[in-house]
Formats: C-alpha cells, structure tokens, sequence
C-alpha cells in the first residue's frame, strides 16, 4: 500500500484538500458527522511525517460560522469578502480562518447562516437556504484563494451542492482540474426537495435519466451524481445502499455508479476513548487490568439503583432512541429471556413514542430494568466502562461508534449484522451477531453471549479481543489518502 500511496515519480508531493462539513468537534457538535470532521483531517494531516517519506496532505476544514459555535470569535482572523449571488441579489461571504493544531479552518459567515439560531433548524426549507449558501461560499472561496485544492471533500446532504456547482463549472480552467469526494454518512436524510433552492442560487437540475426525477432537486442525491468518488462510511453500508432494502430509492442509480462507490471505515478518538485514563470511571482499567472494571459495574448499579451483584449480567443500550436503532423490538426479547438473570439499562432520548414503551418497561420489571430518557455523556462512560454487553439491533447503521467504544471498554457488543455493525464486531471473537431485526434472532444472539458469559474466562477472551482491536482514525486516514492519490494520479 505505501508504494501505491507514496509513489513520487507520478504524483505532486503536496495533495490540498478543502474538506467541507455542517459541524465538527471542537467548534460545534450535534451528531456522528462531528466526530468525524474533528478527527479525520488532522489524522490525514498527521500521515505527513517522517515516517511517511513523501506524503503530505494538506486538509483545509471549512465550517459554517454558526451562532452557536464554541470557537472564540476573537481567535478568527478575516480572510476573504466576496458576494454570493441569490435571485440576482449579492448576498456577501465572509471567511475568517483559525488555527486547530496547525490546521488552518474556515468559517464562513453570511446572511443564511447568521440568522439560524441552532445548526439544524425544525425548518427544512431553512436549512436548505443555509447550507446551499454555504456550499456555494466555499467552492467560491475555494476559486478565489492563493492555495487551491486538489479534492474536494463533501460530507452528507448539507454540503454536497458545492460537488454539484463544481461539475458545472468544469469548463473553467481553474476548476476543471479539481476531484470530489462524498462521504455519505447516513443516506436517507438527502435534504428535501430543494428546487427553490436551486432556482434561487443559480443552479439548473441535470437531464439524465439514471437519476429519478424526484432525485433532481434533492441535495445530496446531486452531490451523488456529481462527485468523482461516493465513500459511504464502511464496506458493508457501501454494498447495502445498492440494494432496495438500503437504498433509499436510489439503489439503482448508485448501481449505475457502483465503480465509484467505496466503503471505509469510521475511527474512533482513541485518546478521548481510553478507559486508562477515562475520569467518568470509577475504577481505570486496560487489558491486563481487567479486574478492575468490576468498581464500575458496582458504581453503575449503585448509580441506578439496581441490585449489587457482579455475577448479573448488565445489558445496556446507548444512542438515539429512533426507528433506526431496532430499539421497539428489545421489549419482547426480554420478555422472552426472563429465565435467566440479567439487569438492562437504557441511555437515550428520541422518539417520545418509543421513550415511553421503555418507560412502561421499567414499570414492568422495576428490579431489572431501567430507562434513562436523556443525554448524559458521563453517565454513557460508566455504562461502556462498567455494562457487560452493548446490545444494538439496528434496522441499519452506516458506520456506529458506539459499537467500537463498547469493545475498546471491555463491554462486549452484541449487534445486527449490518453495515459497520457487520465489519467491526467479529461473531465469536469480540461479540455476537444475529441476521433479522427480529425478537428471535436477537434473542437467540443474547442466549449464545449469556452462555458465554457464564464462564468467566471465555468471557475475558471476549473483552480482551476487543480491547485489542485498532479503530484509530490512522486506519482510515490512510485509506482516504490512497484514494485521493488515485483520484488525482495522472493529472
Ligand atoms: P449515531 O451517529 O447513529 O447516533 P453512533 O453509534 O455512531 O450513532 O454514535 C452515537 C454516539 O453518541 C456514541 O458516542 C454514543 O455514546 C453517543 N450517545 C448517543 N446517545 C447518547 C446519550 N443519550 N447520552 C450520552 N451519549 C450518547
């Protein structure tokens, strides 16, 4: 891989990427897509170093200036005005850059973005306007600065117009040479119909048939047809999109394009995931110091007022409480496993309709069960620190993090076999597996892991493989830089 990735003779020594997203950490956070526009530029940028003779990508984060970003305004340095053009009115862009950890970052600011009072808005048209605006600020910023980019990089919905307007601008000798790429991290949220839009910013919808009508004027179905590489974020979740059960309605479309669709893996912040040196934990504990997870389990039972007992096991789930997550089928499969010991806790907040089915399930088993209907990040520390399994029946999961978490704190995962879920969890080496989102099929996966966890050393084989695994952001960084390279080799 390193020839193919450090190949001097064809390739430039320096690839600029321009790397577009709605959120990332430290700024501003609402989901997944945060965590990873934190972590993946600066672990592309940390492949140029002196063990990677060759290699230096140079990843620029571009950020809408959002009200509630957590950046301290002082720090941001203005860098560029120019006007975005709306309805034949110019609405004026301004850029201002910062520094995280040597990278430079943009945030772009502008009528659209400063008037929305959250990131996403209950809104969609709103929403529309605000990232339609943004997607056209940073390809024009992208025109009008001194360092050009190479790529680029799109991440879902909001920004994939930028790859659209770029497509159309490929008879400009400025922009002709530059590659795209979309990360598609969760499809079935496209943006909506946005033909008003697209009216209003300039932009015409494509004649071609591979695409369905409907799909015309939907964001990131354009930022689909427009980008030279699609990468959904693991190889399971990049097979099940061509499919009609994944989708969306788009299956045949990206079958048309399947050449250019690609999976990779999402890491995991492993310096902010540690359970060595994790502060929410009770007891701090690595491989060999296993042992010293028990203070966890105790606290949490403690915490939740659940039995002391560390021969229960505890069966946990964390995460949005959505359709998505297979949570309305657990219900029956405890029903069904009353013959053997367990404790289940739920950490989540979501759908008011599933929140109260597990409300009424607490009510059920009051000795057994509890229901915790909110966001509490120290809380879900303990949980992975201290809950013996992490159950997760997706209906799909594009990537999941919470899987990797688990595992890498000795909680054992216990998963639909789908998308990310599938390419990270190992059946009989680091978890368990089950094929329909079914109460049968999930049960009978919990029945196997309960047997396990029966036998204490089989158990710890478990939670060691786990631990054990590498789900660092290096992993991917370097399949992302082999990508860029391919896209931009021969140019
Ligand atoms: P998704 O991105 O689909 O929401 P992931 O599994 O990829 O699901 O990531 C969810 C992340 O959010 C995990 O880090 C999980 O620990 C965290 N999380 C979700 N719900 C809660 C909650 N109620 N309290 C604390 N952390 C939560």
């Amino acid at each position: 891989m390193a020839d193919l990735l450090y190949n001097r003779e064809h390739m430039p020594d320096t690839l600029n990427v321009l790397f577009l997203a709605a959120e990332a950490e430290p700024f501003v956070k609402v989901g997944g897509l945060a965590d990873v526009a934190g972590s993946l530029p600066l672990a592309l940028r940390a492949l140029s170093n002196p063990d990677r003779p060759g290699v230096k990508i140079d990843v620029r984060l571009v950020l809408p200036l959002h009200r509630v970003l957590r950046a301290e305004s002082a720090t941001l340095r203005p860098v560029v005005e120019f006007p975005v053009y709306r309805r034949g009115r110019s609405l004026p862009a301004r850029v201002f850059e910062m520094s995280m950890a040597g990278m430079p970052v943009y945030f772009i600011s502008g009528e659209p973005i400063s008037t929305a009072t959250t990131v996403y808005s209950q809104d969609p048209a709103q929403d529309r306007e605000k990232f339609a605006f943004f997607s056209l600020a940073a390809l024009e910023m992208a025109r009008r600065m001194e360092w050009q980019p190479d790529i680029i990089h799109a991440n879902d919905w909001h920004t994939a117009l930028a790859l659209y307007a770029l497509r159309s601008q490929r008879g400009d000798p400025q922009m002709k040479r530059v590659r795209s790429v979309l990360t598609l991290h969760n499809l079935p949220f496209m943006g909506g119909d946005g033909m008003d839009v697209l009216a209003a910013y300039g932009l015409v919808p494509p004649i071609d048939d591979a695409l369905p009508g409907w799909a015309r004027t939907q964001p990131l179905a354009l930022g689909l047809w427009s980008a030279d590489e699609v990468v959904a974020v693991s190889p399971t979740y990049a097979r099940e999109i061509l499919t009609p059960d994944f989708g969306c309605g788009l299956d045949g479309f990206l079958g048309s394009r399947s050449a250019c669709v690609t999976g990779i893996l999402n890491g995991l912040d492993v310096a902010a995931w540690n359970p060595e040196t994790d502060a929410c934990l009770k007891g701090k504990f690595s491989a060999v110091t296993l042992s010293q997870r028990s203070a966890n389990k105790t606290a949490l039972q403690h915490q939740l007022g659940l039995k002391e007992d560390l021969h229960i096991p505890i069966l946990a789930m964390i995460g949005r409480i959505d359709q998505q997550k297979g949570l309305d089928i657990v219900p029956n499969v405890l029903r069904q496993l009353t013959d053997l010991p367990w404790q289940f806790v739920l950490l989540g907040s979501g759908d008011p309709i599933i929140e109260n089915v597990m409300r009424d399930l607490q009510l059920e088993f009051p000795e057994h069960i509890r229901a915790v209907i909110r966001f509490d990040a120290g809380l879900s520390r303990l949980i992975y620190g201290g809950a013996d399994m992490l159950l997760m029946p997706s209906r799909y999961e594009p990537c999941g993090l919470a899987q990797m978490i688990a595992m890498r704190y000795g909680c054992v995962p216990v998963v639909r076999a789908t998308g990310g879920l599938k390419d990270t969890v190992a059946e009989g080496k680091t978890g368990f597996l089950f094929q329909a989102a079914q109460p049968a099929a999930m049960q009978e996966a919990l029945r196997r892991a309960l047997v396990v966890y029966a036998s204490p050393v089989n158990w710890e084989n478990f939670q060691r493989n786990g631990m054990a695994e590498d789900f660092s952001w290096t992993r991917s960084a370097v399949q992302y830089a082999e990508l860029y390279r391919s896209l931009t080799a021969g140019e």
